[in-house]
């Protein structure tokens, strides 16, 4: 089974490049990012701490977490009911990233990552695909940008949502997040051994698409179905 794994901080473009590597070969786009999104919002409808580990392993066992495909995009269902939107939030950003660091939340979401990994041909964005969830993956890509690029993504991407920010927010939001994420015990961000490094600062979609479609083929000889 083919499983492409691409890790990194936020911002750099891991999801949009993924869906559509995803959308190119064929096979299904897996957004890990918004599984501990998820659990946050459940966690903040629950006003617990997210940082307090034993008041957050107490809610698990109330949540059932299930991926549908619908209409070729991936949804989040908790306890049967679509996520949707509420996940994207910074407050949500904050509250996934807080989460993430206790290893029972990890644990927890460990076996539905593997799960579809197995069943399906994926590629799969997060910060420990290629460290710790497939490290068997084929290909292993950790995906960067310089901090300010990747701020001006992710503020762009709020603005077209309707979300009212500024750029210092979103810099500094993401400053403390992505050191939290890569300096936590437990699956930090940091690539695998066997990861190709990828900087696509200044580049666009179309470009990155085509390194990574590059290295698949160099990896693994998949290409791209003609028509
Ligand atoms: O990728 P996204 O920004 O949606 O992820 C939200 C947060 O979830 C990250 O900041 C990180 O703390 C956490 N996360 C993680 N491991 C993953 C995916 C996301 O710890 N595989």
């Amino acid at each position: 089974m083919l499983n492409i794994a691409i890790d990194g901080p936020g911002g750099a473009g891991k999801s949009t490049i993924a869906r559509a590597v995803a959308a190119a070969l064929g096979i299904v786009y897996v957004d890990t990012g918004a599984l501990y999104r998820t659990i946050g919002l459940y966690v903040r409808r629950h006003d617990t701490d997210p940082t307090d580990e034993a008041a957050v392993a107490a809610l698990l066992p109330g949540i059932s977490l299930e991926i549908k495909y619908e209409e070729g995009s991936q949804q989040v269902y908790l306890n049967g009911e679509r996520v949707g939107d509420a996940i994207r939030t910074p407050e949500m950003s904050h509250y996934a990233s807080a989460v993430s660091v206790h290893p029972t939340v990890r644990t927890f979401l460990l076996d539905t990552q593997r799960e579809i990994a197995r069943r399906t041909a994926v590629i799969m964005d997060g910060r420990d695909i290629g460290t710790v969830i497939l490290p068997e993956a084929q290909v292993k890509i950790f995906l960067t940008a310089s901090p300010e690029c990747r701020a001006q993504r992710r503020y762009l991407e709020l603005c077209q949502k309707g979300i009212t920010t500024t750029f210092e927010e979103v810099l500094a939001e993401m400053n403390a997040r992505d050191a939290r994420d890569s300096g936590r015990a437990v699956a930090p961000a940091v690539a695998a051994e066997d990861a190709v490094l990828f900087d696509n600062t200044g580049m666009d979609l179309e470009q990155s698409v085509a390194y990574v479609l590059d290295l698949v083929k160099e990896k693994t000889g998949i290409t791209p179905p003609r028509g």
